[in-house]
């Protein structure tokens, strides 16, 4: 049986793509790979580049990578479609969505 190598590809072309850097906004300071639970990403070799999304069907969806990014829009998270839930409140007219920042409190007036 002959000797194989094999290779893991980074930012894998998959149905789950979880996770989107932004190249010219990144600045490669690992932090958002130091928070993540689920080990997403590591570090690229290559200090000051991008992360390397290696196990994408392993993100949670939690948030914390975009949470803690010092860089906004640096990072940002594709939610599953299923789960681009949006909702109103009618007594406000607010819009929210699952996996908002500062979600609102819940409404917890008993249904007429
Ligand atoms: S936390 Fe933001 S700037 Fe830092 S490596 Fe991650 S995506 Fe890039
Ligand atoms: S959403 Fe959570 S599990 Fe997914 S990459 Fe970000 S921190 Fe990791």
């Amino acid at each position: 049986m002959s000797e194989e190598n094999v290779y893991l590809s980074p930012n894998p072309a998959s149905a789950a793509r979880p996770i989107a850097i932004d190249p010219e906004k990144c600045t490669g300071c690992n932090l958002c790979v130091n928070v993540c639970p689920a080990d997403v990403f590591v570090p690229n070799p290559e200090a000051g580049r991008v992360p390397l999304v290696l196990f994408v069907d392993e993100c949670w969806y939690c948030g914390p990578c975009v949470d803690e990014c010092p860089h906004a829009g640096a990072i940002r998270l594709n939610y599953p479609v299923m789960w681009r839930v949006p909702w109103k409140r009618k007594e406000t007219g607010q819009h929210y969505w699952v996996g908002m920042k500062n979600p609102p409190p819940p409404n917890d007036t008993p249904p007429a």
